[in-house]
């Protein structure tokens, strides 16, 4: 039955023990239905005690969902948001962003890292005023990005200020904002709120949970009617419970930072592992829980022969990515299988 572990996905990993058994403790019995549960106002609760601040929060089933959803409650049909071109919302979200919202339009900024700066935002902000293009009204921002780049407090508090400019709103997709918070050894708070943003998507999913995102509003005026796109979209659960309890015992336990922070050890494990090898180089700088590896195609094939799995269409090169589960012995040996190639190349 058990395969040799992979690191193609973090979405390849299980649940974790703190999730599975929260799941397990709501399942005593009956509750009410559809989030008028106690367990789904304990976990908004265990939101508002980690970031310091009342917020208003939400739980759906996915982060294209979750993004999707937030995005729509920013605009209207007629306005646009900003974003990186390498962002989930617009290379893997198959339209959904601009669908939810009745067609609020992507405007993409060429990014290095995956990364939007302030003047990436402020050139696309002020592009245009006329009747006939598309009004800008939100910026989202990826949390750490799609390459496993994470921006600092500072860089955020940046961004928002041209964001407070320009009248947009700030939006962070934050599927794996437990690896930021990881990375960056910092309060929540720091790179949330207190940097400007309006609405984060908190991914439990990666985070170590069977299924689940929470979307939290800083900004609460933000989220009126906010439960009834959720419930026309097919997102609001009927048994909500069971999304809610793993949050309150991954935040309130810290299993979601100790996840993020196995995670994060593990990629940097790969990146220092291979790095005196000439043939390979690494793509983008290790931050979070992702290692993209450049190296000559026969090496690649030669993992593959070797039996691991990797994708290649995401920031070129070959990607890995670490979860809660990541086993070092298993880090250790694709490092000496990609050491043994290196050798033969
Ligand atoms: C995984 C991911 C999502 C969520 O994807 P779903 O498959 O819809 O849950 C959103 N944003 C980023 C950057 C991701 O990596």
């Amino acid at each position: 039955m058990s395969q040799p572990q992979q690191f193609a996905s973090d979405n390849y990993a299980g649940i974790c023990p703190e999730a599975w058994e929260a799941m397990a403790s709501a399942n005593n019995g009956g509750a009410p239905a559809y989030g008028e549960d106690e367990w789904t106002a304990r976990a908004a609760d265990a939101f508002r005690a980690l970031f310091k601040t009342d917020c208003e929060v939400f739980f759906v089933f996915n982060g294209t969902a979750a993004n999707s959803l937030a995005l729509a409650s920013l605009c209207q049909s007629y306005h646009s948001v900003i974003c990186s071109d390498a962002a989930h919302v617009e290379t893997d979200e198959c339209g959904a962003p601009e669908f939810f919202s009745n067609g609020s339009k992507l405007l993409v900024a060429p990014s290095v890292d995956g990364k939007l700066t302030p003047d990436a935002v402020r050139l696309l902000a002020s592009n245009r005023s006329d009747i006939h293009y598309p009004k800008p009204r939100v910026v989202t921002i990826t949390q750490p990005t799609e390459t496993g780049q994470i921006y600092s407090a500072d860089e955020l508090k940046a961004l928002s200020a041209v964001c407070r400019e320009f009248g947009l709103s700030l939006h962070m997709d934050g599927a794996r904002f437990a690896n930021a918070c990881a990375g960056l050894q910092c309060d929540p708070a720091d790179i949330t709120w207190k940097a400007g943003v309006d609405v984060l998507c908190f991914g439990g999913t990666k985070n170590g949970m069977a299924v689940g995102e929470a979307i939290v509003f800083f900004n609460k005026a933000l989220a009126e009617d906010f439960a009834y796109r959720c419930k026309q979209a097919g997102q609001l659960a009927s048994k909500m419970r069971f999304l809610a309890a793993p949050w309150i015992r991954m935040l309130e336990g810290g299993a979601w930072l100790r996840n993020a922070e196995h995670g994060n050890r593990c990629a940097r494990r790969l990146a220092e592992g291979v790095a005196a090898l000439p043939q390979v180089a690494l793509i983008c700088p290790v931050e979070a829980n992702a290692v993209f590896l450049q190296m000559p195609e026969a090496m690649m094939s030669g993992l593959r022969d070797k039996g691991w799995r990797f994708y290649t269409f995401i920031g070129g090169g070959a990607r890995f990515m670490f979860a809660w589960d990541s086993q070092i012995a298993r880090v250790d040996e694709l490092v000496s299988d990609i050491k043994a190639l290196a050798r033969s190349a």
